[in-house]
């Protein structure tokens, strides 16, 4: 895969020299060239923004200096610029759609994505509308609901997101498969390593045992049971014709019924919203 990521801060995406994301740019799986925008510039001052039409406060980032390096980097008529296949335009924002797994994973299928990182208030507004009206995709993604000053650190989180998706990055390809957030829609188990007892705490029996499909059944309970006391969202997306009869009644013990082919909290009304209760992980692991 190649990601370009064009910013006013090409030092901040150093720290996609390190770790599994690093050994991957030098393995030849992600070939990431990080452009400073200020190159693409034509004052003296090298002026990437101007003040907002309309008036208000803060500076806009300017279009047309948007338009030259994304041009230059992703081609002008959606041919992918060198020879590859068309490129994804990405600009974090956190007017976007919230970036989840799924997004990771469509985007880990591209080929050539290219990632805007805004600055001050943000890119025109015209940026966005002529790459998708040339026939670009273009994503605009948050990474949550805050605001941030730039989009580098949402690059950084969806690089990483996606980059450790990429076939031969992760090492163990089978650590990715019962992670949160997975295909299975729970968060992962509690996980442990030596010493088996620490600070007055022992390490559950069971992971002691051996004794494969007893370990298996525990993950799968504390996955359901952690699920539901921290994300009432994902039990609620989950589909009960995926579930087992032992499933269900783990979730019955925390109060999750199936009703009209949908997992409700019982006495909730259908379709009325409630509060999250905030469960912790001592409140899970019984
Ligand atoms: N005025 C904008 C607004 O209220 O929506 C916020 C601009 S923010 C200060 C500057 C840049 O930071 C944005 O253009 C975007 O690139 C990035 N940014 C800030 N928060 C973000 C978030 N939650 N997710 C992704 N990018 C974010």
């Amino acid at each position: 895969m190649r990601v370009d990521v064009v910013t006013i801060f090409p030092d901040y995406l150093a720290a996609l020299d390190l770790s599994l994301v690093g050994k991957a740019r030098r393995a030849g799986l992600l070939d990431l060239r990080v452009h400073d925008l200020r190159d693409w510039t034509s004052d003296r001052h090298r002026t990437v923004d101007d003040t907002p039409f309309g008036g208000g406060a803060g500076m806009v980032m300017r279009p047309d200096v948007w338009g030259r390096a994304l041009d230059d980097v992703m081609g002008a008529t959606g041919d992918g610029g060198d020879d590859g296949p068309p490129a994804h335009l990405v600009v974090p924002t956190p007017s976007g759609e919230v970036f989840t797994q799924r997004h990771a994973e469509a985007l880990a299928t591209e080929e050539h994505l290219v990632v805007a990182c805004g600055r001050y208030e943000g890119i025109d507004a015209r940026v966005v509308e002529h790459y998708r009206a040339t026939g670009h995709r273009v994503s605009e993604l948050s990474i949550g609901d805050y605001v941030l000053n730039g989009g580098e650190v949402a690059a950084l989180v969806m690089i990483e997101a996606v980059g450790r998706l990429l076939p031969g990055v992760v090492g163990n390809p089978e650590s990715l498969v019962e992670e949160s957030h997975g295909a299975a829609g729970l968060l992962e188990y509690p996980v442990y390593t030596k010493p088996p007892a620490w600070a007055g705490l022992e390490v559950p029996e069971v992971l002691l045992s051996g004794h494969h499909a007893r370990v298996e059944r525990w993950r799968r309970d504390q996955a359901l049971a952690r699920t539901a006391a921290r994300r009432p969202d994902m039990v609620e997306a989950l589909d009960p014709g995926t579930l087992d009869r032992h499933d269900l009644e783990v979730l019955a013990g925390r109060g999750w019924v199936v009703e009209d082919g949908r997992l409700r909290r019982s006495g909730d009304e259908p379709g009325e919203p409630h509060e999250p209760d905030g469960g912790t992980a001592a409140a899970v692991a019984e």
